[in-house]
């Protein structure tokens, strides 16, 4: 008989919360995947703010302190429909940097409470007025105040830095051993490009998967987007609906993911519904005990569809970008209550102590 798990500690102490962005383990899926095929997924969620974003937020601000754009003591300020602005708001509180995040009233509750929480100031703006409507309010007060405003969607630092971490960190977990697929969405592009540059460079064999909200399939429209100042865009993207797969696709092709789409550093472009999302972001959480949000459940869900076909022996790794806590208040949880089911009732009577009346 074996005792139980054991464990031994990193081996080393960590100067900084910032020091331990990064470095997610990729895990094998057990009870969902196909017979013959092999499945992995990347838990963002194990980064400090709980999402990928947290590697991009520390690299906007660094690479900023780096050229001197952001000098000691300067409001930040940024659009973000949440998980940038809940990594930027630990940077800048671990930094001394003061933060106001700009977002639409759309977005879950909870993203705009653990931004306050965190120190930030959210400003909301209307709905109607969707993604290019926050991100102009916070050029607005940029200029307005003399900020410094992170442009997620436009600066180099968001690829860079999934190029220099997730992107290297995925070739490293795989040296040597087998990868067919690499399966993202987007909302910045931030992913898909920086991983892309280092898969294509170092795995060319890797199909790299790319997908969309499918009543928001701005790619698949063809349509290429009108940009302004600094590659930011002009107007809302003709082909964008509203969608419930928060953080993923803006009403407006990003910059950053520009280069992904110029550059053809996909192979495949398949869209998926919420729904579909939803669906399996609940199967991971209640047949894998792998607990993410509705873009994770989405990459997912492509990641299952293209399992179906692939060839026996086949390896897929999907993104998953957050947690699934970021959606209490959403759709992810629909059917999921507070009050004890039917069910919950029986057992509670199955017994005589101890029952709600
Ligand atoms: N999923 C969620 C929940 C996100 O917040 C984001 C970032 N907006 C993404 C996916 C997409 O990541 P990227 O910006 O790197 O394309």
């Amino acid at each position: 008989m074996t005792g139980p798990r054991t464990t031994s500690g990193r081996g080393r102490l960590f100067d900084s919360i910032l020091d331990t962005v990064g470095e997610t383990p990729v895990v094998r899926i057990n009870n969902l995947a196909p017979k013959g095929v092999t499945v992995y997924v990347k838990a963002e969620f194990f980064n400090p703010g709980a999402s990928v974003k947290d590697r991009l937020a520390l690299n906007i601000i660094e690479e900023a302190e780096r050229t001197g754009a952001l000098k000691p003591g300067q409001t930040v300020v940024e659009a973000t429909s949440g998980n940038t602005g809940i990594g930027l708001a630990l940077v800048c509180a671990q930094k001394g940097y003061p933060l106001v995040v700009t977002m639409a009233e759309s977005f879950s509750v909870e993203r705009r409470k653990l931004m306050r929480m965190l120190g930030a100031k959210v400003v909301l703006t209307p709905r109607a007025e969707k993604g290019t409507g926050m991100y102009n309010k916070a050029v607005e007060l940029a200029e307005k105040n003399g900020w410094f405003l992170a442009r997620q969607f436009e600066t180099s630092a968001n690829a860079d830095i999934h190029e220099a971490t997730t992107g290297r960190e995925i070739v490293n977990d795989f040296k040597g051993k087998k990868l067919d697929y690499f399966v993202t969405g987007y909302g910045t592009g931030g992913t898909v490009t920086g991983v892309a540059r280092v898969l294509r460079k170092e795995r060319p064999e890797v199909k790299i998967v790319l997908s969309e909200p499918a009543n928001a399939a701005l790619i698949s429209s063809g349509t290429p987007q009108t940009r302004g100042r600094m590659h930011a865009p002009a107007a809302s993207h003709p082909s964008f609906q509203p969608h419930p797969i928060q953080g993923w696709t803006p009403d407006f092709i990003p910059w950053v993911l520009q280069e992904a789409i110029d550059g053809k550093y996909y192979d495949e472009l398949i869209p998926v519904s919420g729904p579909e999302g939803i669906k399996w972001a609940k199967a991971l959480a209640q047949k894998e005990g792998i607990f993410t949000g509705i873009s994770g459940g989405s990459t997912f869900a492509i990641a299952m569809q293209i399992a179906e076909k692939a060839a026996p022996g086949s390896v897929i790794l999907a993104m998953l970008p957050d947690t699934g806590e970021r959606y209490l208040s959403t759709p992810l949880f629909d059917g999921i209550e507070a009050e004890m089911d039917e069910e919950e009732i029986a057992l509670m009577r199955s017994t005589p102590g101890y029952q709600m009346g």
